[in-house]
């Protein structure tokens, strides 16, 4: 773990913004206010990421194509329509540590899993359960358990679930690799999260998917919480899919568009089995419309539709900011600011407030999540109390308060405004 020297006076913040590499970059996002106009204190990027202000331009940009070319806009224009949703796919497969061919921006998350288990969940009577963690976000579980019944398999007896120790909060690589060596000659697939939503835990995605293919599975990760947040090598990991969202991290908008991986070893094979549609076919013959389907190749050739431009927008100006950035230099600060967060919350709050989010550097991005010590109306009410001086954080049933500093928009005052105002909602 990376040794800091913190203080609990504001000056520590003061000098810790004033020698911030990235501190400019605050400037290229939007905050909310309240009612009565005052900026407010964001720490919910890991629920949904702030506007970038390139945002409207490249928005109107499109609006403007559309005005002026019609459907000409596929083809003409500064960026055409037909391509455009590759310009994504540099800056995500900087992001997720995979070659280009590797990514596609897509869909939503949800979706985008269901397009992929179709692909890689391909059950036998010998070998045909999913492995997920009992505190999986429900969409994954829902998503995982239809699929399942799709097959004609019942969840009760081949959906097996991995969990924290009694009395701990988050998982064990040790554990999940246990659970892989009994029982992996019968799970087909395994899914799991980058970072667990609820604890911030992050996962070691490197050991995980050498036990399991160890025993012949096939893995997925679900990135929702971990991209643009952590660093990430999906294509050196070995990682056979993987799907996102980018209205966390990446700061591209509500419903925005999603995005998966394939691993070349994958993503070039045309017998693997999928569902598919125009988008996904050579594009040198799309729009002869041929009857036969022949895939792209790579994770391009698991598109159906054609992409939403107005969504793919937002992401450009995003995916621009965080090469701009750098992901290491945000990395570095985001360990840095959580490692604040958590020993202003030590110094001030040990007593009242436990942190459940992992302390090893490997273990956690921004988000820290905060298990309030007290019943669990006061609990929420100071969740509450928070949000009436301007700090946004976001409450999880039943006594969790998760926040995260984000480097691409937060600063060590932010932080250290924060901690006083929990300590005096706690008070
Ligand atoms: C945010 C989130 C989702 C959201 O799924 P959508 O399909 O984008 O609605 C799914 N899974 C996890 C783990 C998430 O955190």
């Amino acid at each position: 773990m990376t040794a800091y020297h913190f203080t609990t006076d504001i000056q520590t913040a003061q000098t810790l913004d004033a020698n911030d590499p990235l501190a400019s970059f605050r400037n290229e996002f939007h905050f909310p206010h309240n009612a009565e106009g005052r900026t407010q204190i964001y720490l919910c990027g890991h629920s949904l990421g702030l506007q970038p202000k390139r945002a409207a331009m490249l928005i109107n940009e499109e609006l403007h194509h559309w005005q002026q070319h019609g459907v000409e806009a596929h083809f003409q224009g500064e960026r055409p329509w037909f391509s455009y949703h590759e310009l994504l796919t540099d800056g995500l497969a900087e992001l997720v540590g995979a070659l280009p061919l590797e990514v596609i921006a897509m869909n939503s998350l949800g979706v985008n899993l269901h397009l992929l288990l179709i692909s890689f969940y391909r059950p036998t009577q010998q070998r045909f359960k999913i492995l997920i963690e009992r505190n999986a976000f429900p969409s994954d579980r829902y998503i995982v358990t239809s699929q399942l019944r799709l097959h004609g398999f019942d969840p009760a007896t081949s959906l097996i679930e991995v969990s924290a120790r009694e009395g701990e909060d988050t998982l064990r690589t040790e554990d999940i690799l246990e659970v892989l060596q009994c029982e992996g000659e019968a799970i087909a697939t395994v899914l799991l999260p980058g970072v667990q939503y609820l604890t911030g835990e992050l996962l070691d995605i490197k050991a995980i998917i050498h036990g399991a293919h160890q025993q012949g599975c096939t893995v997925g990760f679900d990135l929702a919480h971990a991209i643009g947040n952590v660093p990430l090598q999906l294509h050196a990991w070995n990682v056979d899919f993987a799907v996102w969202c980018s209205y966390k991290y990446l700061n591209s908008g509500p419903g925005s568009i999603g995005g998966c991986f394939v691993h070349e070893r994958h993503a070039m094979n045309d017998d693997l089995p999928r569902l598919a549609g125009w988008w996904g076919h050579d594009k040198e013959s799309r729009f002869a419309m041929p009857n036969d389907f022949k895939p792209i190749p790579g994770a391009q050739g698991w598109q159906i539709s054609n992409p939403p431009i107005f969504t793919c927008a937002p992401l450009i100006a995003s995916l621009e900011l965080f090469h701009e950035a750098g992901f290491a230099q945000l990395r570095t600060k985001s360990l840095q600011l959580t490692a604040y967060l958590r020993f202003l919350l030590q110094e001030l709050l040990s007593n009242k407030i436990t942190v459940i989010t992992p302390q090893r550097d490997e273990g956690h991005g921004c988000q820290l999540s905060l298990r309030i010590a007290a019943p669990v109306d006061q609990a929420k009410a100071v969740h509450q109390n928070l949000l009436d001086r301007g700090f946004i954080t976001d409450w999880r049933e039943p006594d969790i308060i998760r926040v995260a500093p984000v480097p691409l928009y937060n600063r060590y005052i932010d932080v250290w405004q924060f901690a006083q105002a929990l300590h005096e909602c706690l008070l």
